[in-house]
């Protein structure tokens, strides 16, 4: 528990960027959760490396909440550590670099994939069309190592920049060593920028694969409130099929409620809590390991 006097030392050491009590649950694709105690939104990287070092000073932890496309915060909110956020500042793309068949760009953490992707149609960037639907920042894409229909954001990076235990650092992807749904980031690794390598195409070639790919998108999930896939699949299947094997797909608990669409879905319905979604997982969970005796494993991550 953060205590009320860290909370003052705070405001006075980083005037200007900490919130207090601040909603979660709008931040969050389930719209559930209860209030981040401290919430810091750096604009700058001078900012955000002044953040870490007084937290590091005090003893504090951190977590950052990218888009909250992917995380499902507990009821009674995020008490003991700091959140933050990078979308206030950390938004810019630069061209730095380029030959007749590729560019280089640097993205900053805070930069939406959707934008990102966009401007990659607009520009003929090729090599993220798969990528096109998928919600939440950069940032959060390469810690989780988002991805569909076979690719991975991974797949055109040259290197990430992060601070690591207070100092900025450079990690290639062979460093990283991504896996699945995992950017092999450490615990307290802050994503600030990412260099990719992408090759030029008919930008009409591009927004044509975009579209393509989120129409696709559009048919295979529901509408409401979710946080796309439930659980990782397992080794040489999908948990979409063993949920939906199990009996899965209607199943509810409070505002809660599976999919019909896609049994690996939890839509939360308006006055859904997050302990409605996490009963419900836990329901899924047991079902899926008494038909078929496998251990689904979260792909959204649970903080509190
Ligand atoms: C409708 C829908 C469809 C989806 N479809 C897909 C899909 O097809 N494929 C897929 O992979 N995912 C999918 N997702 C999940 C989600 O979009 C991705 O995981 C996305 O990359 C999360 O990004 P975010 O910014 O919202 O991260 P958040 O949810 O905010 O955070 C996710 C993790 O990243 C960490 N994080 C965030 N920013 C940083 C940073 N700067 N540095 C270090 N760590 C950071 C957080 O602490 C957390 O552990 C879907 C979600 C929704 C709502």
């Amino acid at each position: 528990m953060i205590s009320g006097e860290q909370k003052k030392v705070l405001q006075r050491s980083l005037p200007g960027l900490i919130l207090e009590d601040e909603p979660l649950a709008p931040k969050t694709a389930f719209k559930t959760g209860g209030r981040a105690a401290v919430f810091l939104q750096p604009e700058t990287l001078t900012d955000l490396r002044r953040a870490v070092e007084t937290l590091a000073e005090m003893e504090l932890e951190f977590l950052l909440l990218g888009g909250g496309r992917n995380l499902l915060v507990g009821d009674a909110g995020v008490r003991d550590r700091v959140v933050i956020s990078l979308t206030r500042g950390f938004s810019d793309y630069t061209i730095v670099g380029s030959d007749r068949g590729t560019v280089m760009v640097r993205v900053e953490a805070g930069v939406q994939l959707a934008e990102l992707i966009r401007l990659s149609a607009i520009s003929g960037y090729g090599g993220l069309e798969n990528l096109a639907g998928i919600p939440g920042t950069l940032g959060g894409a390469l810690a989780m190592n988002a991805g569909a229909f076979g690719s991975t954001i991974f797949d055109k990076i040259a290197a990430v920049s992060l601070i690591h235990t207070g100092k900025l650092e450079w990690r290639s992807v062979a460093e990283l060593d991504p896996g699945y749904r995992d950017g092999g980031l450490e615990a307290q690794d802050i994503v600030v920028a990412a260099y990719f390598m992408l090759p030029r195409k008919a930008p009409s070639e591009v927004a044509g694969k975009v579209a393509e790919i989120r129409q696709l998108r559009r048919l295979r999930l529901p509408s409401g409130a979710h946080a796309g896939s439930v659980f990782k699949n397992p080794d040489g299947d999908y948990a979409g099929r063993l949920l939906e094997e199990a009996g899965c797909k209607g199943l509810a608990c409070g505002g809660a409620r599976v999919a019909q669409e896609h049994a690996n879905v939890i839509v939360a319905g308006s006055k859904a809590t997050s302990r409605d979604i996490t009963t419900l997982m836990q329901e899924m969970r047991e079902r899926v390991k008494s038909s078929c005796n496998v251990m689904l494993e979260p792909e959204i991550r649970i903080v509190s």
